[in-house]
């Protein structure tokens, strides 16, 4: 449902009074509005994939796995964990206060906005969702108004499948979102990039509305010789060329110590793509196509083709830019000024591990890092002296599936960070709370004026 610009603040004052009411209060609403999204998307999975399909000509296989399955299993774990997350945590006390206990309540925050972006549109709005019903509040989705045919989908099934009174989807573009940001909000969950996520923080502060800023930047992977180049540039591959390329942890540029490394993984990577997409990546059912022509130019630009080895085949009509590997690039050009979001790896060679190290210093802390080496003390020692998100040793991307491990970026690339728990935590205040007792009033004389120590300190 598309809303006027004056029926914002009615539906943000509604659910506040939903949420004050108590709607989503008890464990037992949570969990049949938990079980509705577990159904919505398994029900509906083939649609979703068509949806995905009709968008980014995502394949099936990728839509599952990072879309449908990867809703389903987040979802199936904070049922099966909602009545342990919503327990009080007991705290241990001190000495002083062993007659007192002290606990940790969870409180929802209260009427939240999840925004999500286009290029899994289905897990970037419904892990969120999760999270915040799970924690008892009242949300409003945004979902990317690029997604065109997934974010229809989703906006009908939501309306279809959720309750009305705790869940409401806005949908619209930027003219719609600046509206939408005047409102106040409990939290403001956002997933996009740098740029938007900085008018986030900015109409955030009015409120000083707390904000979780899932964002992209340029994930590097660096790769020494110790490594199996072939092994290397399959998980490179993949993790570059998924999706078009369009993938937040996407490898967006590779270091590789020492020129000599930088022949051999390229030979490789050449091989790979072979493999993966046939001699016309154009015909093969496994490869995405650009979101836009906007993107498509801005993609177009970034490619330079006196530095290109493989690939740099575009079809403008078709939204095709074929799998493209770039050799020899320096940090001055193009390529390496923004985050690629696209089918386009730029290579470097660095003389050795303190040259890439710095490197990832000098640029800002991405949401990423992959390092590639046989070697522990090598990849400690990166790690060590960087600072990433997240990171992947001797793979790419697979950080993200565990849903154990808090998923979120660090600096440009973000703030916050969610998944399983951590997405439930996310939605939550954490309320100290001490319990004492109406007695012993004599063992607090100490404490009450006039003191007896004339000044001096106990
Ligand atoms: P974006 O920041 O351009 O847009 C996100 C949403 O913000 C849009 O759908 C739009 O509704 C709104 N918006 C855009 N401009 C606005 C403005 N001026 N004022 C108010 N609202 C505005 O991001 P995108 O193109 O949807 O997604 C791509 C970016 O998202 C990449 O940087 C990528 O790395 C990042 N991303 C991050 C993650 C993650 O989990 N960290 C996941 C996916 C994508």
């Amino acid at each position: 449902m598309d809303f006027n610009k004056a029926d914002y603040s009615v539906i943000v004052s509604t659910l506040r009074r939903n949420f004050k009411d108590g709607y989503i209060a008890k464990y037992e609403k949570r969990l049949e509005q938990l079980q509705a999204i577990y159904r919505l998307v398994v029900d509906h999975q083939e649609e979703f994939h068509d949806a995905g399909y009709k968008d980014l000509r995502k394949p099936t296989t990728e839509a599952c796995f990072a879309d449908t399955q990867f809703v389903n299993r987040e979802c199936g774990d904070a049922i099966k964990a909602l009545k342990t997350w919503m327990k009080p945590e007991n705290i241990s006390t001190d000495l002083l206060n062993m007659q007192h206990s002290a606990k940790i309540l969870h409180d929802p925050l209260g009427v939240v906005l999840v925004m999500g972006a286009w290029n899994y549109p289905v897990q970037l709005c419904f892990i969120p969702l999760i999270g915040a019903i799970a924690a008892g509040n009242c949300v409003i989705i945004k979902p990317s108004e690029l997604s065109i045919h997934t974010t229809e989908l989703m906006t009908k099934l939501i309306e279809q499948c959720l309750d009305p009174d705790i869940v409401q989807v806005v949908n619209g573009g930027v003219e719609e979102t600046t509206e939408l940001l005047k409102e106040r909000f409990d939290k403001i969950f956002f997933t996009g990039s740098p740029s938007v996520g900085k008018i986030i923080m900015k109409a955030a502060s009015q409120y000083l509305t707390p904000v979780d800023l899932e964002l992209g930047g340029k994930c590097p992977a660096i790769v020494d010789e110790t490594c199996d180049m072939q092994l290397v540039a399959n998980r490179i591959s993949w993790a570059r060329y998924t999706n078009a390329g369009q993938l937040c942890i996407a490898t967006d540029y590779v270091l590789c110590i020492s020129d000599n490394v930088q022949d051999r993984l390229i030979e490789c990577l050449k091989k790979t793509l072979d493999g993966f997409y046939g001699e016309n990546a154009q015909e093969s059912p496994d490869f995405g196509r650009i979101l836009n022509l906007r993107n498509f130019k801005r993609l177009q630009k970034l490619i330079d083709p006196s530095k290109v080895v493989y690939g740099n085949h575009l079809d403008e009509k078709d939204l095709y830019i074929s799998p493209t590997i770039m050799k020899n690039v320096s940090s001055d050009d193009p390529v390496m000024q923004e985050e690629i979001f696209g089918p386009i790896l730029p290579v470097l060679s660095v003389a050795n591990v303190d040259e890439a190290v710095e490197f990832v210093q000098e640029n800002e802390k991405p949401l990423a890092l992959y390092v590639f080496s046989k070697k522990n003390d090598v990849v400690n020692d990166i790690l060590a002296r960087t600072s990433s998100g997240t990171v992947c040793v001797n793979d790419c991307v697979l950080q993200v599936g565990i849903t154990n491990l808090p998923f979120g970026g660090v600096g440009m690339s973000g703030m916050g960070c969610y998944h399983g728990k951590y997405t439930y935590d996310a939605f939550t205040h954490r309320k100290s709370c001490l319990f004492t007792k109406q007695k012993n009033e004599s063992m607090n004389k100490f404490r009450y004026p006039p003191y007896d120590y004339n000044g001096r300190a106990m």
